[in-house]
């Protein structure tokens, strides 16, 4: 099939080159010249594994191109998919107006019948509204599915050749054989283990709200119980083994930290708010979420400062890592984010070290810490050493050595990453709910 893919970003592109890589003919557009200038050269904006080998393949073998042309592609696809970002607004709400803007553009360049597959996450009735601006400008029949998107970033190519699910929101017939046969190479067109789910687009899109929102409630109710096990001497790392290992309860998204953060959860979540709040529903377990976690970012400094005496002026804090997860460049909501921030508005001086986001966080975040290449190096003559992200060279670090490198002795394990390890002696080690060590 023809499919142009709109937006490449951490999905746009991987969807695309996805699609590429199960037999399609892809374009992927982007408004950002600059970045569809680099892809054409031969360049990946994002860090995501394994997306390289798609991409080159791909592109070698004529299936992936890359346009700033929005009209040109949707004129010879049969679905264009959206996959632009839906940021937050200050109210809370998900801003469409890009998502809104293509509709404008798919509209004014269909060739013949198109299927508009809409990936990116929008609130319930969006699909409707799109479908709105295409009528009022349309010259052609087409339908517009709601496609929402579940991959992970670190593991996006992962998740989207081997998908747990597909959904697909559309009424209408033929739009549904368009998905299928889009997603065919993947599960075969009927997929006999139904990971091909349909349903109605409002259902699709609140869906992906709901997923989101759940895993986001899982990892904060677990942040809560590590902080009381914290308080009353118990240690998380074996009461959530013992509780997780009931498969009602599970181990998945059940790991205590110093909270979540991302593109996805922070902002799902509020859009989700603020659609119940337009629907006089009063979510309340989701909103106690999000405060929560807006605390638990901030554990890690506020455990620093009080070993510290109950100040970080003039101290110096190696902070490793600061991308919301291991295995990305995307240091969006990420809680180093809010850690680094509170340090540098306290005083402190910030030596900072991550695998892959360091230059996205210098230019998105702050100029105003050392950024160090080597992670040791963010060591040197720190007072004490905070850790953001469970990236695996933190996890395989050398315990030793940080301890001989640090100037002083504090460890703040805000991922839990050594809770299990030997440490060396004197190391003031500590981490999130566990316990009396
Ligand atoms: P992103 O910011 O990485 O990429 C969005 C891209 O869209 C950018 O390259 C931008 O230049 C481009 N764009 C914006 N307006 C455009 C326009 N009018 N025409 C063409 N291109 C335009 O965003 P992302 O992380 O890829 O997320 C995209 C959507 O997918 C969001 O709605 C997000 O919530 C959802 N989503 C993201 C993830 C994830 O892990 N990142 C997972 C599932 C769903």
């Amino acid at each position: 099939m023809r499919v142009c893919v709109i937006g490449s970003g951490y999905v746009g592109l991987v969807a695309g080159a996805g699609f590429a890589e199960i037999g399609h003919t892809v374009k992927c557009v982007d408004i950002d010249e600059r970045k569809i200038d680099a892809l054409n050269r031969g360049e990946i904006p994002i860090y995501e594994p394994g997306l390289d080998a798609l991409f080159a393949r791909n592109r070698r073998e004529g299936r992936l191109t890359f346009s700033t042309e929005v009209g040109e592609a949707v004129a010879s696809s049969e679905v264009v998919v959206i996959a632009v970002g839906t940021p937050e607004r200050e109210d809370g709400s998900a801003d469409l107006s890009a998502v809104l803007a293509v509709a404008k553009s798919v509209a004014d360049s269909m060739s013949g019948f198109t299927v508009v597959a809409c990936k990116s996450t929008v609130p319930v009735g969006t699909n409707e509204k799109v479908r709105e601006v295409i009528a009022s400008r349309a010259k052609h029949p087409f339908a517009v599915v709601s496609n929402p998107e579940f991959l992970r970033e670190g593991e996006a190519v992962e998740d989207f050749m081997h998908p747990p699910r597909v959904v697909i929101g559309t009424n209408d017939a033929r739009a549904e054989h368009v998905m299928r046969a889009l997603y065919a190479p993947l599960y075969g067109y009927y997929d006999a283990q139904g990971r091909i789910i349909c349903m109605d687009p409002r259902s699709a899109e609140m869906t992906k709200y709901v997923a989101n929102a759940f895993l986001a409630t899982r990892i904060t109710f677990i942040n809560e119980m590590a902080n009381l096990c914290e308080a009353v001497g118990a240690d998380i790392t074996h009461v959530r083994l013992g509780a997780g290992t009931d498969p009602r309860i599970g181990l998945h998204f059940f790991f205590p930290g110093c909270g979540y953060g991302g593109s996805c959860f922070p902002k799902d979540v509020q859009a989700l708010l603020r659609t119940a709040r337009n629907h006089h529903h009063d979510l309340t377990v989701l909103a106690a979420v999000d405060r929560a976690n807006d605390s638990q970012k901030l554990v890690p400094f506020l455990k620093v400062k009080e070993r510290l005496g109950g100040s970080v002026a003039g101290r110096t804090i190696a902070v490793w890592g600061l991308a919301f997860k291991p295995e990305t460049d995307d240091v969006r909501e990420a809680p180093a984010i809010y850690i680094v921030k509170a340090l540098l508005e306290e005083k402190a001086l910030v030596r900072a070290h991550d695998p892959i986001g360091m230059a996205n966080f210098r230019r998105l975040v702050t100029e105003d810490a050392t950024y160090c290449d080597d992670m040791y190096e963010a060591l040197d003559g720190a007072d004490a050493l905070v850790v953001c992200t469970d990236w695996k060279a933190y996890r395989t670090a050398d315990l030793a050595k940080i301890a001989s490198r640090l100037k002083g002795r504090i460890v703040i394990d805000g991922r839990n990453i050594w809770a299990e390890q030997p440490r060396p002696a004197g190391l003031a080690y500590d981490g999130i709910g566990l316990g009396i060590r």
